[in-house]
């Protein structure tokens, strides 16, 4: 019988033992050891003399039936030896298997925790910290997220993250959230895009005879966690009681002594929906910017994502990617997957030749401007620039000055304010403008293929 089959016999009959025994024979068996179990003969050994004869002479018929009862063996008998070294050294080795024993459920408890948590707080697996490619543009940025994550509710509290869209705030964030779980699973982390937030808000505030409960269950879920992650704040609704709801969660968990992290693509100044109050909380801790990648970023998230992909590839194939994809890692990553995919179904390597042949990059990434955006946004919709750049408010120039001043953030990466000079507007109607789009362009299929025939045009997908 093996060893962790034997041991798990002695258990159960042991318990039996307990159960049927008097309480004053219980000192005598908690010491016994087992040694072997033969057919039907359980051998066990005792340093205790005395412990060995009364077991004998009081007991023997209630153990062998005990033994009977477990092993279902009419046949069954029990031995007890007395041999104080042996006991001794059966005792530490049971120990030692019980610890290992313990450990692995431990080990397996964890893991199922761990994977619980991380399904969840809603995390994705793919944003790890060990998955972040760290370089000169975004070191900062990392190293405060990493100590974050190691010592929550620290230094750096609240934390935003900003950045255009693109640069690896989401997957820095939930890089906290990973690392947390994984190193305390009893810590609750709650990531939430800010939309899904409001939304979850929106419903449960809605008169009915349970909106107090509902209410109350909305606050715990936001409130009765360890870390909370809000991800792209800029799309708060702007009305008053959103606003107070979000102060509310805020407070209650900043006053618990809670972690905030929350992203952003610009500063909670720029976000023009946001009441002050919120906005001077936002600011309250530390703001943290993630800029475009570097080219040695750019160059080892190619190589990871090849290393990952299995893809052979030539280091000038990957310097040709990085060279013309340099504004966002999401960009960059879309142009290695088309690549990748190309050189999946034909077999072949990665080499600048393919790269060339599907990325058509040589004509294409003429440095891109403002007025280029202009001009061609301008010829898709049938206006003229000085439209766009005028005050007329027709439906038809209003949505193609809307898209022009998205794509121009988008694909240029400009500051609010240097668009609005372009554009001849305040800082903040491009601000709403290109939020408008922004929010509605994942819903709008129409939108959505305006954009796209426009970046085609643009010659930049
Ligand atoms: P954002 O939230 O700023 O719009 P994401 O976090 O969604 O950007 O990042 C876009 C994509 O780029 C994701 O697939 C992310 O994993 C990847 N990414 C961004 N920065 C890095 C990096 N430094 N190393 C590896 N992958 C990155
Ligand atoms: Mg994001």
């Amino acid at each position: 019988m093996e060893t962790l089959e034997l041991k798990n016999l002695w258990e159960e009959v042991k318990s039996g033992l307990i159960d049927e025994l008097p309480e004053n024979a219980h000192p005598w068996i908690t010491p016994l050891e087992v040694t072997g179990y033969d057919k039907g003969v359980l051998t066990v050994v005792t340093g205790q003399m005395m412990g060995r004869d009364l077991l004998k002479r009081n007991y023997y018929n209630s153990i062998v039936n005990v033994i009977k009862n477990v092993t279902h063996n009419p046949d069954s008998d029990f031995v007890i030896i007395y041999d104080e070294n042996a006991a001794k050294s059966l005792r530490k080795e049971n120990e030692k298997l019980q610890k290992k024993v313990n450990a692995a459920i431990q080990k397996e408890q964890a893991m199922e925790n761990l994977s619980y948590m991380q399904s969840a707080s809603n995390l994705n697996l793919k944003y790890k910290f060990e998955n972040f490619v760290v370089g000169k543009s975004n070191e900062f940025a990392y190293k405060v997220t990493k100590s974050v994550a190691e010592n929550p509710a620290g230094k750096y509290n609240p934390l935003f993250i900003y950045g255009n869209s693109g640069l690896g705030k989401t997957h820095l964030m939930q890089a906290i959230g990973h690392y947390t779980i994984f190193k305390n699973p009893r810590l609750k982390v709650k990531y939430t895009k800010t939309e899904d937030y409001v939304n979850d808000f929106i419903s449960n505030s809605r008169n009915s005879k349970d909106t107090i409960e509902n209410m109350s269950k909305f606050n715990k879920k936001y409130t009765n966690i360890d870390i909370i992650l809000i991800d792209d704040i800029q799309f708060i609704e702007s009305k008053k009681k959103t606003m107070s709801q979000m102060q509310h969660t805020f407070d209650s968990l900043y006053n618990k002594g809670k972690q905030i992290v929350i992203t952003s693509d610009r500063l909670p100044k720029d976000i023009p929906t946001l009441t002050s109050a919120l906005c001077s909380r936002f600011e309250m801790g530390l703001m943290v910017e993630l800029t475009p990648p570097d080219k040695d970023v750019r160059i080892g998230i190619l190589k990871k994502l090849s290393a990952d992909n299995g893809l052979e590839y030539t280091d000038e194939a990957l310097n040709y990617i990085a060279e013309h994809y340099y504004n966002n890692v999401r960009e960059l990553e879309g142009a290695f997957n088309r690549v990748s995919a190309f050189s999946d179904m034909t077999g072949s390597p990665l080499t600048i030749e393919l790269a060339r042949k599907i990325l058509k990059c040589d004509e294409t990434k003429k440095e891109i401007d403002l007025s280029k955006i202009a001009n061609v946004v301008a010829d898709y919709y049938n206006v003229s620039v000085d439209d766009l750049k005028g005050s007329a408010r027709s439906q038809k120039i209003s949505a193609a000055r809307h898209m022009a001043v998205y794509l121009s953030r988008e694909l240029c990466g400009n500051s609010f304010v240097s668009i609005a000079e372009f554009f001849n507007k305040k800082h903040t109607t491009i601000m709403f403008a290109h939020d408008k789009i922004q929010k509605e362009i994942s819903c709008n299929s129409n939108l959505a293929s305006d954009s796209r025939e426009i970046k085609q045009a643009l010659k930049v997908i």
